[in-house]
């Protein structure tokens, strides 16, 4: 059977190739086409791949009557209607890996850009001029590079920091001890750590919940006076309004920025007057090397989906082979514990995880790996990008990070057969959530920790820890109803009368910011974890 390909944006020649090479399929390469032709050309393609460029909307994927597969050569999928996709049965591959040393050798392109004022030296030999005396530089060797974000592009930073003389620090709470000993890294137990030697400070970590804003007024202040803040990861890491401030008062000597809150920059942007500040239009995985590397992934996964029904590298796809009716709750219940477990360890003071196993009741054994990497998945929800995050990769980006995964040990565990388990360590704290995903009903949690609980674990779950006394319930329901807070679900357990208890409440949105702390300042209610999950399917 033959396919018919669109390939847009100007995708790198040798992914092209690798379509072209098969007999089956007809490319059509064409540049990035106005919205409203591609709509008219859209049905008569199985799969398109592109960049950035072309958006994959709603009406657009609605009207692709014959596409089976949208290829990103890129990692941000944000041009695609991802749901839609799903919804319709459109597998959505991208390249997530690939653009990791581009950045790394961005960053010191930047940072010496900067410290040598490579951008004015040669604005005025260009213009004519000779002028030694105002372009005295300074150099990396013997400085203190603190890196927020020990994964591929922090270990890539890492690693050439060493060649340039500099004494690297790092702080990144899951990344086990041996990676930054492996990279011979200096570990920072708090951002407050890194941020008190560092003469450049780098984040290369996803924009999530708990990094969105993370290098603040209060942040900024806390570095060395005349520090380098660089920002090549997420716009809203570093916030722009506070840097400025810091680079005003001298605080901050000065900064490289690759991404941006808002993007692309228009008009009168703050930071362009700014001589200090080296701006790059979100250019860190524009080197030739890297668009290929994305071209030829993207390429080779949307032609193993169009010719063998492989969706492995599919960003909404179930596991190529397995059931998804029958396997598809329990992978979705196994990633939910997961997530679960490593909040509530995180909240004892566990984050750097060993190791997780995982238990299943009969029904699922034949399935352990496939839960095993949903288990995984859910480890790394929120530490890992989305986008780069899927049942295929997450067991081999869990072990890289040196977690130890493994499945069943404990014996005697039978509850249901098909109730799941997930146990995650860290040094010396463990913590377990379980649950049943049944046939006939949707999947529940059923025990976390020691506690048996019935609950499913959907929108923003709370789960509080308390003295099992009279009146702790009203206080909880009370302080959620004043701050607006609907509860979905309230399951109270307890071991023994009068002992410790356990609350888990599901709860419709996000709750705003203070009710955790108001919650822990209620008399008898001892922590509060607060888990929010991504969209529900
Ligand atoms: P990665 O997933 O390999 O590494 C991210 C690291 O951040 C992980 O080790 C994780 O443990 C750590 N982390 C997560 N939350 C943290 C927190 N709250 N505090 C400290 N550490 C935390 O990702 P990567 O491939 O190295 O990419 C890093 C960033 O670079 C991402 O934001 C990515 O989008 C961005 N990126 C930018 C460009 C560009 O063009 N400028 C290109 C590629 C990637």
């Amino acid at each position: 059977m033959s396919h018919r390909i669109l390939v847009t944006d100007e995708i790198d020649r040798e992914g092209v190739a690798l379509l072209r090479a098969v007999p089956e399929f007809e490319v059509d390469e064409l540049p990035t086409l106005p919205a409203a032709e591609l709509l008219e050309r859209i049905d008569q393609y199985d799969a398109i791949v592109g960049r950035s460029a072309t958006r994959m909307t709603d009406a657009l994927l609605r009207r692709a009557t014959r596409l089976r597969v949208v290829g990103r050569a890129g990692v941000g999928v944000d041009n695609i209607a991802l749901d839609t996709a799903t919804e319709l049965g459109i597998a959505v591959i991208n390249a997530p890996a690939g653009n990791t040393v581009a950045v790394a050798e961005l960053f010191f392109g930047g940072v010496i850009s900067l410290l040598r004022h490579l951008t004015q030296a040669d604005v005025s030999m260009h213009e004519g001029r000779w002028e030694r005396s105002e372009l005295l530089g300074t150099e990396l060797r013997g400085k203190t590079l603190g890196i927020v974000g020990l994964g591929r592009i922090g270990g890539e930073v890492a690693h050439r920091a060493h060649a340039f003389g500099m004494d690297v620090h790092a702080y990144d709470p899951y990344v086990s001890d041996e990676r930054f000993a492996a990279l011979r890294v200096k570990r920072a137990r708090t951002l407050g750590e890194v941020l008190a030697v560092a003469d450049f400070l780098t984040v290369h970590v996803p924009l999530t919940d708990e990094t969105t804003g993370m290098i603040d007024a209060a942040a900024l202040q806390q570095l060395r006076h005349g520090a380098v803040v660089v920002n090549m990861a997420r716009g809203g890491i570093v916030d722009d309004d506070a840097l400025r401030a810091a680079i005003d008062r001298g605080q901050v000597g000065g900064a490289v920025l690759d991404a941006y809150a808002k993007e692309p920059l228009t008009g009168d942007h703050p930071f362009r007057p700014y001589a200090n500040v080296v701006l790059t239009p979100h250019i860190g995985a524009s080197s030739a090397e890297a668009q290929r590397n994305v071209a030829v992934d993207a390429c080779e996964a949307v032609r193993d989906a169009l010719l063998r029904g492989d969706l492995s590298r599919s960003l909404n796809g179930a596991l190529a082979g397995e059931d998804a009716a029958t396997l598809g709750p329990a992978l979705w219940l196994a990633r939910r514990a997961a997530t679960v477990a490593r909040a509530l360890l995180a909240e004892l003071g566990g984050t750097a995880i060993d190791s997780l196993t995982l238990r299943t009741g009969d029904d699922l054994t034949a399935s352990a790996g496939a839960l095993l990497a949903a288990a995984a998945a859910g480890t790394l929800e929120g530490v890992v990008e989305a986008e780069r995050l899927n049942l295929i990769n997450a067991r081999s980006l869990a072990t890289a990070r040196g977690i130890v995964l493994a499945t069943g040990g404990g014996g005697g565990f039978a509850p249901h057969s098909r109730a799941i388990e997930v146990r995650l360590v860290a040094g010396a704290l463990s913590m377990r959530v379980g649950g049943v995903a049944a046939l006939d009903t949707p999947p529940r949690l059923t025990r976390i920790g020691d506690f048996h609980v019935d609950v499913a674990p959907r929108g923003t779950l709370l789960v509080l820890s308390n003295h099992d006394v009279p009146g702790v319930i009203g206080r909880v329901g009370t302080t959620l109803a004043d701050a607006g807070v609907n509860i979905a679900e309230y399951h109270q357990a307890r071991l023994a009368a009068g002992g410790d208890a356990l609350a888990v409440i599901t709860i419709d949105g996000a709750p705003p910011a203070h009710v955790r702390d108001t919650l822990t300042a209620l008399r008898d209610v001892s922590s509060a974890t607060l888990v929010r999950f991504g969209s529900d399917p």
